[in-house]
């Protein structure tokens, strides 16, 4: 859409207000409302200043202005707004050169597809996110806090998603793992979804199904595939209207990893696959139905693995999911059928539809920085043509317990993944897709979650340890 066909949109469908959204650099959403009547050409072309400094990772107070460019491409009525409330997706930009800030995540994303536009290898990536999460009710989450606090007093019984019910349970819910695919009364979610999904639709958004997911509360809606930047933004709206209808329906929502131990996480399981000319660059008569170029993409995927976690897994409970038994990786591994290698190669019905499934990544990521890196790290396999070494298809999780050591492990923790971006991230610096400055403010960040954490007393070590 043009600036002109936005403002014509404004006058007549009576717009009254004008959303202008960013990422920062975790991922989160934020936006600032403008008075319709005060919007005009030179906003949308040139940009809306806002102050940066109180954006964690991004400006300090003395040089904090910045400017929020909207994407006139991708404008949507937000519907949770009683107003009629038109919102825009923005890029940040310097307030006087107008060039893009090196630590906005959604510029990264436009970097990695020109890019891409400017390799001789493809001309398009798509992504296709499944991002899980779990709806919790606020009764639910206090008991959950009362439990935790008193296991002092419990230390054998460590919570877990199945006492989580104890009180408050309608007597009638998915068990530990036992979730998936339920009809109800028994899927509880259903209206929730649907709803979901519906409102998706009408933002503009391509959606194809919604279903419980394998653990008790957990939920998953299917987000059509689309390329790198447009996805980040529809992953960014898939967030927000999932969190918006819970809350509608006295229900929190969280993408949050892994809240519930001793039951599955949530992925957000990225399925990817190049495009040159309009023929699909994966289809092939090599392992799996794949051409050789999509088995030295994944060959780059795995090889830039560790360096990848601390983008597609960057919080410090993504690695409470990446645990042996959970349908969640743990090995640098990749096969056509099994749920616990890193990679996994879909069945697909024609060439076209020919992908490979990042597993690893979770919905704690931010979409933008995510995708970008996923992207280029595969075409790094495909420069140096990397050998994914041989597919494996027996169970995993068995494997390192039998073979120690044999096999590379995904990071198992945030400060190993910080390590290993710091140590690996020359194939982000490519053209530079990725900036030096944006890399080093990311760990930077990251570490301040890092120590924090390390630093707190955890509700479960007074379990175990308080009357030691
Ligand atoms: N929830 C699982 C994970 O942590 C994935 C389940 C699935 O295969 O959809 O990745
Ligand atoms: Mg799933
Ligand atoms: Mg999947």
């Amino acid at each position: 859409m043009s600036t002109e066909a936005i403002l014509r949109r404004i006058r007549d469908e009576a717009i009254r207000f004008v959303d202008v959204r960013f990422t920062d650099l975790r991922g989160a959403l934020h936006h600032v409302t403008l008075a319709a009547d005060h919007v005009d050409a030179a906003l949308i072309e040139e940009g809306c200043m806002f102050d940066g400094s109180s954006i964690a990772g991004w400006k300090s107070v003395e040089a904090s202005d910045m400017k929020l460019r909207p994407d006139p491409q991708h404008a949507y009525i937000d519907p949770f707004h009683a107003e009629k409330t038109l919102c825009l997706h923005c890029s940040v930009v310097e307030p006087d050169s107008g060039e893009a800030y090196v630590r906005d995540p959604r510029s990264i994303a436009a970097r990695a597809e020109a890019h891409l536009n400017r390799i001789s290898v493809a001309d398009a990536a798509y992504f296709g996110p499944e991002a899980e999460f779990f709806i919790f009710d606020d009764v639910r989450i206090a008991t959950t806090m009362n439990r935790v606090a008193h296991e002092v007093d419990a230390p054998s019984a460590a919570w877990n998603s199945d006492t989580a019910y104890a009180a408050g349970n309608k007597g009638h819910r998915p068990h530990v793992r036992g979730g998936y695919l339920p009809v109800g009364p028994m899927d509880d979610g259903q209206d929730l979804r649907s709803e979901m999904l519906t409102t998706m639709q009408a933002m503009g958004m391509q959606v194809d199904k919604h279903h419980h997911e394998a653990a008790t509360c957990q939920h998953e809606l299917g987000l059509v595939f689309g390329p790198l930047l447009r996805q980040a933004d529809e992953m960014q709206k898939y967030k927000y209207v999932v969190r918006n209808v819970a809350a509608a329906y006295g229900r929190t929502a969280t993408f949050m990893p892994k809240p519930l131990q001793g039951d599955n996480g949530s992925g957000m399981h990225v399925n990817l696959s190049l495009w040159k000319d309009g023929h699909p660059l994966f289809a092939g008569d090599g392992y799996g139905g794949l051409s050789d170029t999509a088995l030295w993409f994944v060959g780059g995927i795995l090889r830039h693995a560790r360096a990848l976690n601390a983008f597609t897994n960057p919080t410090t409970n993504s690695y409470k999911r990446l645990v042996p038994g959970f349908a969640a990786p743990v090995l640098q591994s990749w096969s056509a059928h099994n749920r616990s290698g890193c990679v996994r190669i879909p069945w697909a019905r024609s060439a076209r539809g020919r992908r490979i499934e990042a597993r690893f990544p979770d919905p704690s990521a931010n979409p933008y920085l995510a995708f970008s890196a996923l992207l280029m790290a595969g075409l790094d396999g495909i420069e140096q043509r990397i050998d994914p070494g041989d597919a494996m298809e027996t169970n995993l999780y068995d494997i390192p317990s039998e073979r120690p050591g044999e096999f590379p492990m995904l990071c198992r923790s945030l400060r190993e993944a910080l390590d290993a971006l710091e140590e690996d991230h020359d194939f982000l610096r490519v053209d530079d897709v990725f900036p030096a400055e944006l890399i080093e403010s990311y760990i930077a960040l990251k570490w301040t979650e890092v120590t924090r954490y390390d630093t707190t007393p955890h509700p479960v070590e007074f379990a175990m340890y308080y009357s030691i």
